[in-house]
């Protein structure tokens, strides 16, 4: 048996001897899917620095700057399907072997592989819509982007007249929302197994959560191409491309 066939055996042990698993994604997974991740090389921000909530709010400058670019990066998030990655960790939520996705991701593709919503724990929002940071309404792309597209008019609330209306993900600087970091962190002290794929494990307090599964007593698996902040706590860390490894695991194409 070869190294690589010896990982794989020890994952699905852990797997096996499991009784409560769960997911915790980040961008690594997406991008078999066409989405760049982060901190790859020719990732999102060897392009452009992030912008930071505080700036957002104070400047229709960065406003605008923000607005353009979502317009820039939505065709790709649009036109992305599921990949084998996540068809792998769909199927382990149907069978009941996992509890819970965490995901730091915000392209919506858990939800369209088909896990139920009340599966996934978005902690950084989703891009897929956008809000008014003033009375909570959401407000469809669709009736954004169109109109910013033609003339870079910036969005306003039609219920409260607030200015800040903000793609529904949460920026660096910008609080967490509550409920997730609450369900997760219910989710992370419940299980036994706690699986992280494709995330460095460096944006805290998302980092956080495998770091409370290990304290709480839970086996810690890593999945990531490259080296991550938290290997040397994991029980098991497997350094290769994430679709073949879970699809092998999950026993799906
Ligand atoms: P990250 O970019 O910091 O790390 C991604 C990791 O995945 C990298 O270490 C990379 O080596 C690994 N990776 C990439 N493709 C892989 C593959 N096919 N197989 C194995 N490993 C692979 O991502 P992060 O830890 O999620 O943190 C970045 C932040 O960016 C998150 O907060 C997230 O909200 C946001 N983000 C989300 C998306 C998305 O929704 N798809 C995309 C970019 C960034
Ligand atoms: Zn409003």
């Amino acid at each position: 048996m070869t190294d690589l066939d010896i990982e794989l055996e020890q994952f699905q042990s852990l797997l096996d001897e499991s009784k409560r698993a769960v997911i915790f994604t980040g961008a690594g997974i997406s991008t078999e899917s066409g989405i760049p991740d982060f901190r790859s090389p020719g990732g999102i921000w060897t392009r452009n620095q992030p912008i930071q909530f505080q700036d957002f709010m104070a400047s229709e400058t960065m406003r605008r700057e923000t607005w353009r670019r979502k317009l820039n990066i939505d065709p790709s998030i649009r036109a992305a399907e599921p990949n084998r990655g996540h068809r792998a960790v769909e199927k382990l939520v149907r069978i009941g072997k996992v509890s819970a996705v965490i995901t730091q991701n915000i392209d919506g593709l858990h939800q369209r592989s088909g896990v139920a919503d009340d599966r996934i724990i978005e902690l950084h929002g989703n891009s897929t819509y956008a809000t008014c940071l003033d009375c909570g309404q959401r407000h469809e792309l669709d009736e954004i982007m169109p109109q910013f597209e033609a003339d870079e008019t910036l969005p306003v609330c039609r219920v409260c007249d607030g200015p800040y209306v903000k793609p529904a993900t949460i920026s660096f600087g910008q609080s967490m929302p509550e409920a997730p970091m609450r369900d997760a962190t219910q989710q992370t002290e419940a299980c036994d197994l706690f699986i992280s794929i494709g995330s460095s494990l460096v944006v805290y307090p998302a980092a956080g959560f495998p770091v409370m599964a290990k304290r709480n007593g839970a086996r810690l698996v890593i999945v990531n191409r490259e080296p991550t902040e938290l290997d040397a706590i994991a029980d098991l860390v497997l350094n290769r491309e994430i679709g073949p490894t879970l699809g092998d695991i999950a026993g799906v194409n």
